[in-house]
């Protein structure tokens, strides 16, 4: 399968140079050539299946021409060594719990996917054997008169976090050779037990705490990769949610998310009614995930894109107009980014590489995707009704997305929600929104326990590069 870039300037990459690049030339997303619909079959046996071989079912669509069959089943089960179930939390609305991995929250997938694509081509160098280009090959950049891209030594993967990012990346790419992992958080705004899944495992994982906010980090990173002489001297990626291996396999979840809804229909259409898809948004890369699966072919009605106050989104689906903003600080830290770097994927989807007009592809989008935006006030308000009246406890960012399916489910629909972290990741937060002394899992406390490990820095990209570049100086770690 080929990517183009969603800025239309780039040479089509293949998907590994997709994944290693993460970001391409032009500074645009990479995007599938095509997608193509899952076989009926697939669908009319899916509630039959366990959720791995969904996921390979899936994963194979996409990545089945680049990475052989067995290669890729391995992959994926070994991805998922956790479940992501359904729960039922009141009598027409779904909890999609993607906090059961690792670090508690639904981006262990696309990272654990990520790191074990990345360590597959490091292994197998796809490209060196299609004798093409290489990004392998071990002679250097300059042999080749080609002075642009340092082919040789670690792969650098950077990754700006706003939270959940940087434990998702670092613990799924910790001791894995040959990669070494740059997590850039924003200072004091991120929560101490987010914190600690990142900045204290040491070995191949390196934690900057930039004095800056999130999209100070995510343009610290975007600005790495453009720049040519930090780009000559090491091999850089992205993992963040721009980089294909890490979106796309998100699909994988909603996918099983309605066969298990079929399966407790016995094998009927869930319920026997509709499924909204609602996904608490922050960067668009989960969302974007379920909009791929849905031109895939997953039978869903409509999508709901849930907001804390940072409404970039929402104003669009109002507007049709799209105009970024400063983030704002809020309880769902992890949804705070005012420019969605995923938003570029969305419109590009339909508007199908740019041939509809901006009026036409908003029309569209509008159809079935709708918006919600709620206020810290009303994430605590959700929380504490959700808690009296069903006994579920939600976390700040999946309670948008219970309330937005609340106030806007019709008869004949059945809604889910993704609660895309644990709840105790927030435990302060929690505690006292809800008054309760909520249990950590042992996995998150074992974190807790670490010793803190980071790197200060200030917002400036000259900063950043000069420690990058004393990284591999011979002095530094290389
Ligand atoms: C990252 C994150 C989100 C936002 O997901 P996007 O893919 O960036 O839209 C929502 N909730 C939690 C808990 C997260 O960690």
């Amino acid at each position: 399968m080929q990517y183009y870039s969603t800025n239309g300037n780039a040479p089509l990459a293949d998907l590994e140079k997709a994944v290693v690049k993460g970001l391409a030339e032009d500074r645009g997303l990479y995007m599938p050539e095509r997608i193509e619909k899952l076989p009926k079959a697939f669908f009319d046996n899916m509630h039959e299946m366990t959720f791995q071989d969904i996921a390979y079912n899936v994963a194979a669509n996409f990545f089945g021409e680049d990475v052989d069959m067995d290669g890729l089943q391995e992959l994926v089960y070994d991805t998922l060594s956790f479940d992501c179930p359904v729960v039922k939390v009141s009598e027409n609305i779904y909890a999609l719990e993607l906090f059961h991995g690792p670090t508690l929250a639904f981006k262990d997938v696309g990272a654990r996917f990520m790191a074990r694509l990345l360590q597959y081509f490091l292994r197998y160098g796809g490209s060196a054997d299609r004798g093409d280009a290489s990004m392998y090959q071990t002679e250097t950049a300059e042999d080749r008169g080609d002075a642009s891209v340092c082919q040789t030594g670690t792969v650098n993967v950077l990754v700006a976090t706003s939270g959940d990012t940087g434990s998702a990346v670092a613990n799924g790419f910790l001791g894995v050779e040959g990669i070494h992992v740059y997590v850039l958080y924003p200072k004091g705004k991120v929560s101490p037990i987010q914190e600690c899944q990142f900045t204290t495992l040491g070995q191949n994982i390196t934690a900057v705490e930039v004095d800056g906010v999130f999209d100070d980090c995510q343009a610290l990173v975007k600005a790495a990769f453009m720049d040519e002489e930090l780009n000559r001297r090491m091999r850089l990626t992205s993992a963040n949610s721009i980089n294909v291996a890490r979106f796309l396999p998100q699909a994988f979840y909603y996918f099983n998310a309605v066969a298990r809804l079929q399966e407790m229909a016995n094998g009927k259409s869930a319920d026997g009614k509709s499924v909204v898809m609602c996904v608490p948004s922050g960067n668009f890369g989960n969302i974007c995930s379920a909009l791929f699966g849905h031109e895939m072919g997953l039978p869903v009605k409509r999508f709901i894109a849930a907001n804390n106050a940072n409404d970039v989104f929402y104003q669009y689906l109002q507007t049709g107009r799209y105009e970024p903003k400063a983030s704002i600080q809020t309880l769902a830290n992890a949804m705070d980014v005012g420019d969605p770097s995923n938003f570029a994927r969305i419109i590009n989807l339909y508007s199908e590489n740019g041939r509809l007009t901006p009026e036409e592809t908003h029309r569209r989008i509008t159809s079935f995707i709708s918006g919600a935006t709620y206020s810290d006030e009303q994430i605590k308000e959700t929380m504490r009704q959700c808690y009296s009246e069903t006994g579920y406890v939600l976390d700040p960012h999946g309670a948008c997305g219970y309330r937005a399916l609340k106030e806007s489910l019709q008869p004949g629909e059945v809604g889910v929600f993704c609660e895309t972290a644990h709840p105790a990741k927030f435990k302060e937060k929690v505690d006292d929104i809800l008054g309760i002394d909520i249990e950590i899992p042992d996995r998150l406390r074992a974190f807790m326990e670490g010793e803190k490990q980071s790197v200060a820095l200030s917002k400036d990209f000259s900063d950043f590069k000069q420690f990058l570049l004393n990284e591999t100086s011979p002095t530094g770690q290389e």
